[in-house]
């Protein structure tokens, strides 16, 4: 595969760029591929090399690229303005759509990313408590701000730095840590810090250390401690939200937070990030309440035309389609590595996956912890010359789109079986 080009865009990138690129996730050796277009399941790079894409903006792009129903509302709203310093209708249309899916959301607010609605929510949820420390999971990632860089996955664990320079200790040492699916860990720890603890904040299925399922009954007992100690519970379904379902991991596993995150599939592959909780809880949000909050581009008319625009379509057609070709593609994936006689492990749920090289079954980082980061990568680069895209980390999450075909999935898993026996 020729990649000349892109090669070419990273040197000139490497100088103005950390790593050449805007987000460090995209970043791998020895220089990341460069996208002209996408358009459904395809990415075509700047060496015009076609990549059945897995990684989809790392979630967001649940119906592919350029679908046309969004890129109509995005063209009709730039037409007419992208942002006025005003609210518009269409905050109001996403926020009845949101509600409609999620009851625990009665109020909301509207943020241009997931790293600013977990932010704003931590800022919430010590308002409301007056208490001063989280409890979040190792290898847990809410974005990229000081709170919750502490154990923190996605990036920050593949570059490793999950507990960031920067950070200062006074901040870090109010986020504790809790390793996922251990409920007995969670009682104890809320026990020890009975009074001080404002909110535990978990993505209800683990998606920046590659997908880790709950097992089953863990989000309800998680539930039932934080009500018990008079803890805030926090969703973080920036990856889960409108992917696992209409109602996210809420609705999937009928378990409802008092703090919800969302954010990548909400904005249709625009920047968008949304944090609610009951009316209660948000009135405590300026400029009814004391909590400061606030974003020049938050709930901005082109981000909510393509949201809306998305969660219309993604209603109209369902989730089947993605639950299926999940299915397929996690039951296929298994059957290739039992034909390799390897021991690595398939993981995931609805249109999420991973293929995790460690013969231990994944229930937590932990054991994620235990796969060979660096044979995956060779599997990566593999993938990518056999035309597939899939995120460049083993503990990132491959995400499938409406768009993605029967035969898509075919070629993926072809690509895969190709791909371990070149690495051998
Ligand atoms: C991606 C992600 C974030 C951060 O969202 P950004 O839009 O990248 O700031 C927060 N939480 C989770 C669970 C995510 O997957």
């Amino acid at each position: 595969m020729d990649r000349s080009r892109s090669k070419e865009l990273y040197d000139r990138a490497a100088g103005l760029m950390p790593g050449g690129v805007s987000s460090p996730v995209r970043a791998f050796s020895p220089y990341p591929t460069y996208i002209k277009r996408g358009r459904g399941s395809r990415l075509y790079d700047a060496d015009g090399n076609e990549l059945i894409d897995c990684c989809l903006g790392f979630g967001p792009l649940i119906l592919g690229h350029a679908h046309p129903s969004v890129v109509k509302a995005v063209q009709e709203q730039a037409g007419d303005g992208t942002l006025y310093g005003a609210p518009v209708e269409k905050e109001i249309l996403l926020a009845e759509t949101v509600r409609r899916h999620f009851p625990a959301m009665e109020m909301m607010r509207f943020v241009s990313s997931g790293t600013e609605a977990t932010m704003h929510a931590v800022r919430l949820a010590r308002g409301v408590t007056g208490r001063k420390k989280i409890v979040k999971m190792e290898g847990g990632f809410h974005g990229a701000h000081d709170s919750v860089l502490v154990k923190a996955g996605s990036g920050a664990t593949t570059h490793s730095s999950p507990d960031s320079a920067g950070v200062p200790e006074e901040t870090a040492s109010n986020t504790l840590t809790l390793a996922y699916n251990d409920i007995e860990a969670a009682e104890r720890l809320l026990s020890a810090h009975r009074g001080e603890i404002a909110a535990v904040l978990v993505e209800p299925v683990m998606g920046n250390i590659g997908p880790v399922l709950p097992d089953g009954g863990y989000l309800q007992q998680l539930r039932e401690l934080t009500r018990k100690h008079g803890v805030l519970l926090m969703f973080d379904e920036v990856i889960t939200g409108f992917r696992l379902s209409m109602g996210g991991a809420q609705a999937r596993f009928g378990v409802q937070a008092d703090i919800t995150t969302l954010g990548k599939v909400l904005g249709g592959g625009l920047p968008i990030g949304a944090f609610g909780a009951s009316a209660e809880i948000m009135r405590n949000v300026s400029p009814l309440g004391k909590v400061y909050q606030a974003g020049t581009f938050s709930g901005n008319p082109l981000s909510m035309a393509a949201g809306l625009a998305a969660l219309n379509e993604l209603e109209r057609v369902g989730h089947e389609g993605l639950e299926r070709k999940g299915e397929m593609v996690r039951s296929q994936l298994a059957e290739v590595i039992n034909a390799h006689g390897l021991d690595h492990q398939v993981a995931g749920i609805g249109s999420m996956f991973q293929m995790f090289m460690t013969d231990r079954p994944v229930r937590n980082h932990r054991d994620v912890m235990t796969c060979d980061a660096s044979r995956f990568m060779r599997l990566f680069h593999a993938l990518l010359e056999r035309g597939v895209y899939v995120p460049p980390s083993q503990f990132e999450t491959c995400f499938l789109s409406t768009a993605h075909t029967d035969e898509d999935v075919r070629r993926i898993v072809d690509a895969y079986d190709d791909a371990l026996e070149a690495i051998r």
